[in-house]
């Protein structure tokens, strides 16, 4: 038993542990990977063959295999910890900002900005979650908003050794002009409150913070349990909120692929260009899954075709739960 209350999978839970294990060890099999993002050079240098799945489950137990205790840069993942964040600094309207609807778009796309005056479809795609970081931002000098961020994950990772990989911020500012145009567009709606520069300053290390399956799938736990952490009890957000971050998750939480996750793998997630994804399993559990080569819309392509393995296997899509 750890610090957290959670216990060993593979002597509480065998059948959880080996259904982890032969799904890792099946991805480990597969020769077509995707590819590792490039526009980000430091992303660039990770190793295509890294593969890492942890569940957690309600008992608190951890299943985990492969890579799982290798930090990678989560990035868009972290959109889900600024959205709770926003949400709980300004509640409901947040949705004056930002809106909750899928964009069909990829997550860099520019041109719905023009149609929609400035705001962004969700909180998902790139230009929403500038938008949601302006928020975390107002009121609050960089560092601190930063610091507010890096705190919520290690509380609800309940671990203070999460950090943020300077080399990737750094490599992401140097690169990043989609989303200075991006951020530009919007602050000439009048949709972002503070310097353009400051806010992409704060997304770019949200973005770069570092974690690994073990820590993430930690991380999500409040999500799929109605917003509590099940081994503490203590609450992080509403059962409401928990239920609308989710359906945020299962309807833009893959960009234009996220139709297509639902559809496979029938539960929220959060993906990320380092090749991360954040599922949730309400009521069942969390899951991170790690693997570094993105399909075409920009998702991991190996952790898709192992949350669908595992979902099938656990049955534990929303859309159909096996008890
Ligand atoms: N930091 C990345 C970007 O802004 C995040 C994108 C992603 O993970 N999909 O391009």
């Amino acid at each position: 038993m750890s610090r957290n209350n959670l216990v060993d999978m593979s002597k509480q839970a065998p059948d959880l542990q080996r259904v982890v294990s032969d799904i890792t060890d099946e991805m480990r099999q597969r020769s077509e990977r995707g590819a590792v993002a490039t526009y980000i050079p430091e992303l660039a240098r990770v190793d295509a063959k890294s593969f890492g799945l942890v569940v957690i489950d309600a008992a608190g137990n951890v299943a985990a295999s492969g890579d799982c205790d290798q930090p990678f840069s989560i990035q868009s993942v972290s959109k889900v910890f600024t959205l709770t964040l926003a949400l709980g600094k300004v509640g409901d309207r947040l949705w004056q900002r930002v809106g909750r609807e899928p964009s069909g778009s990829p997550f860099n796309s520019i041109v719905q900005l023009e149609f929609e005056r400035g705001k962004p479809r969700n909180p998902f795609i790139n230009a929403g979650a500038i938008a949601v970081t302006d928020v975390i931002l107002s009121g609050n000098r960089p560092r601190e908003a930063l610091g507010e961020i890096v705190r919520f994950i290690r509380l609800l990772a309940d671990d203070p050794s999460i950090s943020i990989d300077e080399a990737v911020a750094a490599s992401e500012q140097r690169t990043g002009y989609r989303n200075f145009a991006l951020a530009n567009y919007m602050k000439s709606f009048g949709v972002l409150d503070n310097a353009v520069e400051t806010a992409l300053g704060v997304y770019f290390h949200q973005c770069a913070i570092a974690m690994s399956c073990r820590q993430l799938a930690m991380a999500g736990r409040f999500l799929a349990f109605l917003g509590r952490d099940p081994s503490t009890g203590h609450s992080i957000v509403k059962p409401e909120r928990a239920r609308r971050i989710n359906a945020i998750m299962l309807t833009c939480g893959h960009y234009d692929g996220s139709g297509e996750f639902a559809y496979r793998v029938g539960l929220p997630g959060k993906s990320g260009v380092g090749g991360g994804i954040l599922a949730v399993a309400p009521g069942k559990g969390s899951i991170a899954v790690w693997s570094p080569g993105l399909d075409t819309a920009g998702n991991s392509h190996l952790g898709t075709i192992a949350l669908e393995a595992l979902s099938n296997r656990l049955g534990w899509s929303v859309f159909g739960q096996l008890s």
